[in-house]
């Protein structure tokens, strides 16, 4: 199953630097961002997203296990759905806002 395409209408946000975490009663870690969101809890961290990105929105952080990918610039991002045609466990969603 992909990321929910409603999570910005029926999931709740809490503020993480300059991004959104957005969570409902069905996710564990939830998604990351939001108009380059990353669903963590169906991510499998194969960073094809971030080497598919031309304008580089997208970076990994943290230590070692923890590592993940994070739209850290989504403001800079073109919207071209290279990172989301790119995932192959359809865990990237891209909308304009
Ligand atoms: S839609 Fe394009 S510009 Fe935006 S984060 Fe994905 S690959 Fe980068």
């Amino acid at each position: 199953m992909a990321l929910d395409p409603t999570f910005q209408t029926n999931w709740v946000a809490t503020a993480l630097l300059n991004l959104n975490i957005w969570k409902d009663h069905s996710c564990n870690l939830g998604i990351y961002g939001t108009d380059a969101a990353l669903d963590f809890d169906r991510r499998i961290g194969d960073a094809a997203c971030i080497e598919v990105c031309p304008v580089y929105v997208l970076d990994v952080q943290g230590p070692a296990a923890g590592r993940k990918t994070l739209s850290s610039r989504e403001r800079d991002g073109i919207y071209c759905l290279g990172c989301q045609a790119a995932c192959p466990k359809f865990a990237i969603r891209v909308s304009k806002p």
